[in-house]
């Protein structure tokens, strides 16, 4: 059994640090110089710029914000996009537990349940959970549609989708996987467990592919560290895992959203190679995946680029985001009528394709669709079964069909590259739906199964 918070000398606080940690805290959502005063009132030098935040990392009291030390200087303070204090109170980091919507059983409401909190071991970091969203992935998990494809440990947290504040540290994290500098109070995201030993892991670096990944998501939470999940108020991430800060422009939410899906859609575009202001492509599917792909690679100027789905709303969104055509699955429902549409659009068909959309038969589809000497990346379909294609139309095509599952830290960091250079461009906020709190994050995946939110946001303070 883990040891209780208070063991953690990183996360105890002395009375007298209070004022001058809540004064940073503060400072913190308000981006500007703030001067910190320790408890004996002495004043400090003026604010430098180039000497940066000089807010220590260390002591806290609060798990409702960003925990900071005892300091005494000027800090340059960051802007961040963070949720307001809880409206049931600051809970304690003497608190020794905390709470997590659990999947018990398949297609029920998810239970609330509560666990102890772990203390992190050398390599590992407790956080705070920030802000959570939902994805497809969600659905299918929820819904028990996984067991073929993985082993599904119930009871476990789910949501894999988070953004977390760091409020305890184990040995050893001081830097995260690109060697940005971590302390307390850091908003970060994290990645799988890959074994590091297979030929998979250390020859090829496809880490997504490890046969002994730990992913999230798919471990029970009935044993430590219980809080592997994003619908918790409190996330693990593991020795081994991948992790990355998030950079002070990216709000929570947007960080979260790409954490799956936009990094998802940065590996696939990787993998497809070069689009240039000749290509034409086709993007099937208007959900998360579609729309972060259609962002991603309006910015490679492609001459059509097509998107297939619905909708209308999102398929509107995929227009706002880049799209120079959408095709609606609702106007055009049969696979014969798409591809006229595509062809009337492209002449031959596209260069590229992506089938980012899951849908039974979109494989088959996309095979049809992609011109001679084309690529197709297949993307989005996790299940759903087998589907019937000739393949012998994609050796007299001389198509290249590509898989690409998830991404590792590299292309996390790229996302949120991304989501910061472009976040006035594309306006991420436009994706996200409704919040849901740990009461009712069942709520929230029976919206996005009915389509009627793309990706709605968990937040854990949201008191139910
Ligand atoms: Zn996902
Ligand atoms: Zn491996």
């Amino acid at each position: 059994m883990p040891e209780p918070m208070e063991s953690s000398a990183t996360i105890v606080a002395t009375p007298s640090a209070m004022p001058s940690a809540v004064a940073a805290v503060r400072a913190l959502r308000r981006r500007r110089f703030v001067r910190i005063s320790s408890s004996t009132g002495a004043d400090p030098d003026p604010p430098d710029p180039a000497a940066s935040s000089r807010v220590a990392r260390g002591t806290g009291a609060c798990a409702s914000g960003p925990a900071v030390g005892p300091v005494v200087g000027w800090a340059f303070t960051r802007r961040r996009r963070r949720r307001p204090p809880c409206p049931g109170g600051h809970r304690p980091l003497s608190v020794q537990t905390g709470r997590a919507a659990v999947l018990e059983t398949y297609h029920e409401p998810l239970a609330i349940r509560e666990f102890p909190l772990p203390e992190p071991e050398p390599g590992a970091i407790l956080v705070r959970m920030e802000a959570g969203t939902m994805c497809g992935s969600d659905l299918h998990i929820w819904r028990g549609e996984l067991g073929k494809s993985y082993t599904i440990p119930l009871p476990l947290i789910l949501g894999h989708e988070m953004v977390g504040s760091i409020i305890a540290m184990g040995a050893g994290t001081d830097l995260d996987s690109v060697g940005t500098p971590l302390t307390i109070g850091d908003r970060i995201i994290w990645a799988g467990v890959p074994c590091h030993h297979c030929e998979l892991c250390t020859v090829e670096h496809a880490t997504t592919l490890c046969a002994n990944r730990q992913m999230a998501p798919l471990r029970s939470c009935a044993g430590p560290p219980h809080f592997l999940g994003a619908f918790a108020e409190y996330g693990y991430i593991s020795p081994g895992a991948g992790r990355l800060r998030v950079p002070d422009e990216v709000a929570s939410e947007w960080a979260s959203a790409g954490s799956c899906a936009l990094r998802t859609c940065v590996q696939a575009v990787e993998k497809a190679g070069r689009v240039d202001f000749n290509d034409s492509v086709v993007v099937q599917g208007a959900g998360p995946l579609g729309l972060f792909a259609t962002a991603i690679l309006s910015t490679h100027g492609p001459r059509q680029l097509i998107v297939v789905g619905a909708p209308d709303d999102r398929l509107e969104l995929a227009r706002e985001w880049g799209a120079t055509h959408t095709i609606s699955i609702q106007e055009h429902p049969t696979p014969e009528a798409r591809l006229e549409a595509i062809r009337s659009i492209t002449g031959g068909g596209p260069r590229l394709a992506f089938e980012l959309s899951g849908a039974p038969g979109a494989f088959a589809e996309g095979v049809e669709i992609v011109r001679a000497n084309g690529r197709y990346v297949v993307v989005g379909t996790l299940g759903g079964g087998p589907q019937s294609i000739d393949p012998s139309r994609i050796v007299t095509r001389g198509l290249s069909v590509i898989g690409s599952m998830s991404g590792d830290t590299d292309v996390y960091s790229k996302a949120l590259v991304f989501l910061r250079d472009h976040r006035d461009r594309f306006g991420w906020d436009r994706m996200l739906g409704n919040r849901y709190g740990l009461h009712n994050v069942t709520e929230g995946l029976e919206a996005m199964l009915s389509m009627s939110e793309i990706k709605p946001v968990f937040d854990p303070t949201l008191a139910g």
